[in-house]
């Protein structure tokens, strides 16, 4: 499975970094960051693998703007 980032949408909140820091950090200019994701330049999505989902779950809950996915 794996967890997708709409980067265009993220707002920089920080709450994901808060509650998942083993998924998620700020990058350079304010936004969440999938370490060590692809970013498809296209759809401006982070995306990254992961066998299983942990804090992710609760990142996408908290996400105020929701534009964290996980695709199962
Ligand atoms: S919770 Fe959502 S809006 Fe806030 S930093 Fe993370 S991805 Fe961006």
């Amino acid at each position: 499975m794996e967890i997708i980032l709409e980067k265009s949408e993220c707002i920089g909140c920080g709450s994901c970094v808060a509650l998942c820091p083993k998924f998620f950090e700020m990058d350079e200019e304010g936004k969440a960051h999938l370490k060590g994701s692809e970013f498809d330049t296209k759809t401006e999505e982070e995306t990254l693998e992961i066998s299983k989902t942990e804090c992710a779950e609760e990142a996408v809950e908290i996400c105020p703007v929701q534009c964290i996915k996980i695709k199962k």
